[in-house]
């Protein structure tokens, strides 16, 4: 049983990739750059009593991620990848009215356009296996909207309504697909926000850890998550619903 995690060498991808390889599944951690995060990750999942392997292609760029993927399942004829977690992102904020082009077509192409670039490859295979689950990571920002965030509210946006297509699209597959739509998590994408000033605002009162997102993608990868498919969940302390 493989599960493919994109952005799997830190934050909530890490622990994602952790808690599918407690479930027993050999885990591809897919990443950019970060090559002593992502042998961390892949020794985190072989200390969990499962195995995996290092997958680094850009997920913005269609051919380089067909190609990885085509080269993977050339080489594990028998096997497929029934659980695919779209993790990877990136965000670049600015005022609109400051933003350069590159801003804002960076942040959709890594989060939005990534979700065609690997979904694509690996949907036909679910198919004919007549099984598959599918975990989008989106964000507050794509349900409410944040100021200095036009491009990663538009990704993540555009991210939930292709998961509410796409879960029509093979529902009667016995693939479901979901989105996860975390607030505030502790990982390197927030630093240098102010979380005394933010953590006022939610009525938990801290951030979210990793793992906490991880144990719901878990629970929407498993058999038990069966008839939930087409929707966006939110797991943020309160912070918006
Ligand atoms: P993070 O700690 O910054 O990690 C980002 C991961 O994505 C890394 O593994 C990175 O690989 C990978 N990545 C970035 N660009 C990539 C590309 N072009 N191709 C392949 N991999 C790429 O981020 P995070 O906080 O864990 O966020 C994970 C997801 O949750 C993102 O989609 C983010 O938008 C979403 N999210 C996060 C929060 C939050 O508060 N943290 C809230 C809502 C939603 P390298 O290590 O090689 O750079």
């Amino acid at each position: 049983m493989y599960a493919l995690v994109t952005g799997g060498s830190r934050g909530i991808g890490r622990a994602v990739a952790v808690k599918l390889a407690k479930m027993g599944y050999k885990v591809l951690i897919n990443y950019m750059s970060n090559d002593v995060e992502a042998e961390k990750t892949l020794a985190m999942i072989r200390e969990a009593g499962s195995d995996g392997e290092l997958l680094k292609f850009d997920v913005s760029q269609a051919d380089v991620a067909q190609k990885a993927l085509e080269d993977w399942m050339a080489a594990h004829p028998s096997e497929y990848i029934e659980v695919l977690v779209n993790n990877a992102g990136i965000r670049k904020d600015n005022l609109l009215v400051f933003m350069a082009p590159d801003e804002f077509q960076r942040v959709l192409t890594t989060n939005l356009f990534s979700f065609y670039n690997v979904t694509h490859p690996l949907i036909e295979q679910m198919i004919r296996h007549k099984y598959g689950r599918i975990i989008n990571m989106a964000s507050l920002s794509g349900l409410k909207g944040l100021p200095g965030q036009c491009n990663y509210s538009a990704a993540k946006g555009g991210l939930i309504a292709a998961t509410k297509a796409l879960a029509q699209e093979v529902a009667r597959k016995n693939i479901t697909v979901n989105a996860v739509a975390p607030g505030f998590v502790r990982t390197d994408m927030v630093e240098g926000l102010d979380e005394d000033e933010l953590k006022g605002q939610i009525p938990m009162k801290r951030f979210g850890e990793a793992e906490e997102v991880a144990n719901l993608v878990g629970f929407l990868a498993s058999k038990e998550a069966s008839y939930i498919t087409g929707e966006v969940i939110n797991i943020n302390g309160g912070l918006y619903s």
